[in-house]
């Protein structure tokens, strides 16, 4: 009799939107591992019991999404270096002690999309990050590990992202403001870290800000592009990309914690593309 695969799960509010499940299952396939990977949705005041069932249960590990990410912090054992860097984990990997070591694999999955999919080098160049909650936490110290020539932070409440900004300060050129302080400065890379595309809403982003952009890059994904992606293409900007690549990056690298392989990304990236 074949055993029970290994299980896997991502967890978020809303989940049904999801590829993940998907891409982990191409990852299996590739790979030979014997995995399931599945979707739970589970609302803010579930994720305490529903994360413990999982791991009493026999799971064996979790990606965490929206709005879980720095929520889920103190129900874990030990953090990686960059999750603690970030204050956010994307990741959760049961031991074989059974302690729950949580990471985040959003920075390294974002930066090997931009620089090796994508070709961008960060460098002297101006980034414009949008957004202060778990998904730009944990790109900050990576793209600053790049050393931009500045790179800011612009969010709905100003005070978080001056508060972000503050606490990577030691780490490169990098501040935090409101949208209308942006005034119509200039910015090579922009980057949409907000959730305001679930919702098929558009951060409050100066279009003198946005027109002047070489690429527009959206953390969140949809066919056909996401609003922010569409929106800018409408706007002139010459590259407008969704996060699907950063989405296949950072599976790879959970992937590789959970199993020790990291799968060849570029024909699941072909698929989706297609
Ligand atoms: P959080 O809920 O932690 O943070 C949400 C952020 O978006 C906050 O800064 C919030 O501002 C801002 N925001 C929400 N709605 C709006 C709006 N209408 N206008 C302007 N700002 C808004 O979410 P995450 O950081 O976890 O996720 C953000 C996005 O990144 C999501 O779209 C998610 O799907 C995507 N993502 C994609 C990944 C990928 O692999 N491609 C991986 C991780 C995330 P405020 O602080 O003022 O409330």
């Amino acid at each position: 009799m074949t055993p029970a695969p290994d299980r896997y799960a991502v967890i978020g509010h809303p989940i049904a939107h999801s590829r993940s499940p998907w891409i982990h299952a191409q990852f299996a396939k590739q790979t030979g591992e014997h995995v399931s990977y599945a979707a739970i949705d589970l609302a803010p005041a579930e994720l305490t019991p529903r994360l413990r069932d999982f791991f009493v249960q026999g799971g064996r590990g979790l990606n965490v999404t929206v709005p879980h990410k720095q929520a889920v912090l103190p129900l874990l054992d030990e953090l990686s270096e960059r999750a603690r860097i970030a204050g956010a984990v994307n990741t959760v990997i049961r031991q074989p002690d059974a302690r729950l070591r949580g990471d985040n694999t959003d920075g390294s999955g974002f930066i090997r999309d931009l620089t090796h999919n994508l070709g961008f080098s960060v460098s002297a160049r101006r980034v414009l990050l949008l957004g202060a909650g778990g998904a730009t936490r944990g790109l900050l110290a990576p793209l600053l590990a790049l050393e931009p020539a500045e790179l800011v932070i612009a969010n709905r409440s100003p005070e978080r992202a001056a508060e972000l900004a503050q606490r990577f300060a030691s780490r490169g050129a990098v501040r935090g403001c409101g949208y209308e302080a942006l005034g119509s400065q200039r910015f090579e890379l922009i980057i949409n870290g907000t959730a305001a595309s679930l919702d098929q809403q558009l951060p409050p982003l100066p279009l003198a800000v946005l027109e002047a952009a070489t690429i527009c890059y959206d953390l969140a994904y949809a066919a056909g592009g996401t609003r922010f992606v569409r929106w800018a293409r409408e706007h002139g900007v010459a590259r407008c990309v969704d996060g699907t690549g950063m989405l296949v990056e950072q599976a790879a690298d959970s992937f590789m914690l959970w199993r020790g392989v990291r799968p060849d990304t570029a024909p699941v990236l072909a698929t989706l593309a297609a």
